[in-house]
């Protein structure tokens, strides 16, 4: 049979997951953030999956969203980062898009863009974040010309926010008081909170909300936390054993021997490496379950496999089935020993993963 290093995303656990971000602010709009197809889950059957309960969605780029468009999906996508070239427009306004405008050259060349049909531009603030968005000395401004455009119908008022999964800061208040104020005077729906803004500042829940990590059922919080403790893993990453054998004291296991055991050891190969995304910079002790027992990970994560320490587990042998993470291992528990997030585990899932849906 094949190898056995599969995904299996469960398309209900998104469903709950979207539906308990919504539940914070039923009579508000959330769009299904699914850029980086869906966040590794597979962005056509996650939209289908969310179609009949969601208000929209949200992607990176229009890539993203022709995708999307050409599988029959018919509800808003939003261009989180809107569009990087002027011939983006026309197909745009086509296929009914709402687009992100971060620029006053975006604004310029949309205000000499032949449409069909004017747009719903939603006009991004930099808080001070720094990376996409206009300055807030310069908002209002960007605000009164892009209304005016005939080009464009709508405008929607949108930041991101920068650290809303630290909760103990104080800069997720100052970033919301800053688009307030500006919004003020500008008669226009507001889009702020992400996953983090959701779940944790009430205050962040607007017209729109952009609920992206915790439709995959992972926290964007450090701690524990009443909502994101309600949120279910929507990828099991598994594999199985594929070679069990016995190592002595002072003996070693894979490249570079960066681990020795001190006790005799069964160690377990399984079918799993970073080809497959599994991050070659998990340190030695990083979780896996084999059948269901906590094991861990020794020695380097090679390509197409890796080893764990099967010496407390004697029933497990060749053909064991490995968690890696998922239903009941998380993915940020995981990510705390590779130096990184579950986003970057998710995202970084490659094709030659099995993917299968439930
Ligand atoms: C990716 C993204 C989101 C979703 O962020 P999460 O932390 O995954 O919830 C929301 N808004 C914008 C602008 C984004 O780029």
């Amino acid at each position: 049979m094949a190898r056995a290093a599969t995904a299996t995303i469960n398309l209900d656990a998104i469903r709950h997951n979207y539906l308990l971000a919504k539940s914070v602010a039923p009579e508000q709009g959330a769009l299904a953030i699914i850029k980086a197809n869906a966040y590794g889950h597979g962005a056509v059957e996650v939209a289908n999956a969310l179609s009949k309960d969601v208000d929209g969605f949200g992607v990176a780029c229009i890539e993203e969203a022709v995708e999307l468009r050409e599988a029959g999906i018919r509800l808003p996508i939003l261009l989180l980062e809107g569009f990087f070239t002027p011939d983006e427009l026309p197909i745009i306004s086509d296929l009914d898009l709402l687009c992100a405008v971060h620029s006053a050259e975006q604004i310029d060349i949309i205000a000499n863009a032949q449409l069909n049909k004017p747009i719903t531009a939603w006009l991004k603030l930099d808080n001070g974040m720094h990376r996409l968005g206009i300055a807030p000395s310069e908002y209002k401004a960007a605000f009164t010309k892009l209304s005016a455009l005939p080009q464009v119908e709508h405008v929607v008022l949108m930041s991101h926010f920068s650290a809303a999964d630290e909760p103990e800061l104080s800069t997720t208040a100052e970033q919301i008081n800053l688009l307030d104020t500006l919004a003020a005077e500008l008669n226009a729906p507001i889009s702020m909170a992400n996953s983090a803004g959701t779940l944790e500042h009430a205050n962040a829940r607007r017209d729109w909300q952009r609920p992206g990590i915790i439709l995959y059922g992972a926290t964007p919080f450090a701690g524990a936390h009443p909502l994101a403790d309600q949120l279910k893993p929507a990828m099991t990453l598994s594999s199985e054993v594929i070679a069990v054998r016995e190592i002595q004291p002072g003996e070693s296991v894979g490249y570079s021997a960066t681990w020795v055991c001190d006790r005799p050891t069964r160690v377990g190969t399984v079918a799993m490496g970073y080809a497959d995304g599994y991050p070659r910079h998990a340190k030695n002790g990083t979780p896996v379950l084999v059948d269901g027992h906590k094991s861990q990970i020794i020695g380097r994560v090679s390509m197409d496999m890796l080893a764990v320490d099967l010496t407390d587990i004697p029933d497990a042998n060749v053909g064991s089935y490995v968690e890696l993470w998922g239903e009941n291992l998380p993915a940020a528990e995981v990510a705390a020993y590779c130096d990184t997030i579950p986003y970057t585990l998710f995202t970084g899932i490659t094709r030659r993963v099995h993917k299968k849906y439930s």
